[in-house]
């Protein structure tokens, strides 16, 4: 069986304690590779590796770096078909998907900030009157670690490690052990890209043991995070004490606005989306729905059509929609959400069952499920499910829609479908959401900032926010 290793010092090496895990094809249920169960040793071991490599890789010029960041995109684009398969069986995701949305966003991760470090500037601040001049260097902060999820594997990954790296940063980084697959063949692109030994390191391992590892490491001096809101409480109350620079993508439950001006066909098409796609298993999915009284029952009539019109099955298949869950453990927790529909006083309008695909009877795989409910209050509105599972609810005016969008904890995206430019004014100013998409959905300018509100996360990525964040600034001031 294909053993996954780590990535440490340019060299595919197995864990010190010679620990294994399981790693599970979601449409099968079967275990198809083993992959290191890292320990701190192995953690320090890749640590070790970084520092050493640091020296060189923050003092080579712009231009090289770029270079070799840029070399890695383009080979990632050159094995798309092979990472988007491997991406799609470790995932469970629809290997269509994985082809035009995860695979192409890990390159262009890459491409952008080989691009954007060529234009990355500091500040200068002449004091008038006081004969001096400040400026502002930003040197990159030594070693960081990247730590990632399992529902877009290689592109939150790449999203998090092409800025590390590009800033002249060394990076330990640790993939989900769920789905450790493409980074595993990420150590080998960069070997093939020229990127010097020791300057990513990637270590596969269980969340509280190897992450752990990562991010309590005194010397690790940055991590930037993207998991789940219970998750980042923890690792915020490790990091703190030693004072690291901390970036938390956490967990959503993103409302989608639907106002009856809207232009109802493409918002029925784009709402299918972002209830769905990826299983819903995306941070970013809109699986609270608001649409406004007037259109409700027509907008029920034809979103339960359409939801089960979708195709559910073999992620391979060229026609499936709908592909399946990332584990069984998952499957479980997001079908528990939907037993508890009835008691809440939900109603399941469509899926509510596990599905037993033809040749796939082991697979982890759910139906789409929507749910009518009464009180926005309820475990199913309030709770991240991150299943394909979305809830429904009437309104019946602006105000009662933003209270409703606002109702949450979470504040990562929300969505607005309405062509009244005063309302989606309005509601762009005041919705809590760290991005708001109007008449759209999932659209991404890498250039802008990316993160959560309230407890969907802490601090920004993209763009030169990235950037920012893996530097630190320091003012020189000059009197003359
Ligand atoms: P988790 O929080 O369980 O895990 C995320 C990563 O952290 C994994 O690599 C995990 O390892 C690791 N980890 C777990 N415990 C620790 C720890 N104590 N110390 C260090 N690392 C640890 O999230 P999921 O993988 O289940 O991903 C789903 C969540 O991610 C959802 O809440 C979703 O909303 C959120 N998300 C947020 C996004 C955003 O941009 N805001 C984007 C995508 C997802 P292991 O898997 O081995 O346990």
């Amino acid at each position: 069986m294909k053993k996954i290793q780590n990535y440490i010092n340019g060299a595919f090496e197995n864990p010190i304690q010679n620990g294994w895990m399981d790693n599970y094809n979601p449409s099968t249920g079967e275990v198809y590779s083993q992959i290191p169960n890292s320990t701190q040793e192995d953690v320090e071991i890749a640590y070790q590796s970084a520092a050493k490599a640091f020296k060189t890789w923050s003092n080579t010029t712009i231009d090289e770096r770029s270079k070799i960041i840029s070399k890695i995109a383009q080979l990632i684009e050159e094995k798309l078909d092979k990472l988007a398969l491997a991406e799609s069986i470790d995932n469970g995701k629809p290997l269509s998907l994985a082809k035009t949305i995860d695979i192409p966003r890990a390159s262009s991760n890459f491409q952008f900030f080989a691009n954007a470090i060529t234009q990355f500037s500091s500040e200068a601040h002449e004091s008038v009157g006081l004969n001096a001049f400040n400026f502002t260097l930003r040197h990159p902060i030594g070693v960081v670690g990247c730590i990632s999820p399992w529902n877009l594997p290689l592109y939150l990954f790449t999203w998090k490690i092409a800025p590390a790296l590009v800033t002249g940063n060394t990076v330990v980084a640790k993939p989900s052990e769920v789905t450790p697959m493409t980074a595993y063949l990420l150590g080998k692109i960069c070997n093939e890209a020229g990127l010097p030994k020791g300057v990513l390191n990637i270590v596969h391992g269980l969340g509280h043991t190897t992450g752990q590892a990562i991010v309590a490491h005194p010397n690790i001096k940055a991590i930037s995070f993207t998991g789940g809101t219970t998750t980042g409480a923890h690792i915020a109350r490790v990091a703190a004490p030693m004072f690291k620079k901390l970036s938390l993508e956490l967990g959503g439950k993103n409302p989608n606005l639907i106002f009856a001006d809207c232009d109802y066909d493409k918002m029925l098409a784009v709402t299918l989306k972002s209830s769905f796609a990826n299983q819903g298993q995306i941070c970013l999915c809109g699986s609270r729905i608001f649409v406004e009284r007037s259109i409700y029952e027509k907008f029920k009539t034809d979103f339960i059509a359409k939801t089960k019109a979708l195709k559910i099955g073999n992620p391979l298949a060229e026609d499936t929609n709908i592909g399946a869950l990332v584990s069984k453990a998952h499957l479980e927790k997001v079908k528990s959400y939907i037993d508890i529909a009835e008691q809440e006083g939900g109603t399941i309008l469509a899926g509510g069952n596990y599905v037993t695909i033809k040749g796939f009877e082991n697979g982890y795989y759910l139906e789409p499920t929507i749910i009518e409910i009464k009180n926005s209050n309820c475990r199913l509105n309030q709770e991240e499910i991150f299943g394909p599972v979305v809830t429904i609810m009437p309104f019946d005016t602006d105000e009662e829609a933003l209270q409703l969008a606002n109702g949450v904890r979470y504040g990562l995206s929300s969505t607005v479908w309405t062509n009244n430019l005063n309302r989606s004014m309005h509601l762009a100013k005041y919705l809590e959401a760290g991005i708001v998409w109007i008449n759209t959905w999932l659209m991404r300018d890498l250039r802008t900032p990316f993160g959560g509100m309230k407890d969907s996360g802490v601090g920004r990525e993209g763009g030169f926010e990235a950037l920012r964040f893996f530097t630190e600034p320091k003012n020189v001031c000059i009197k003359y």
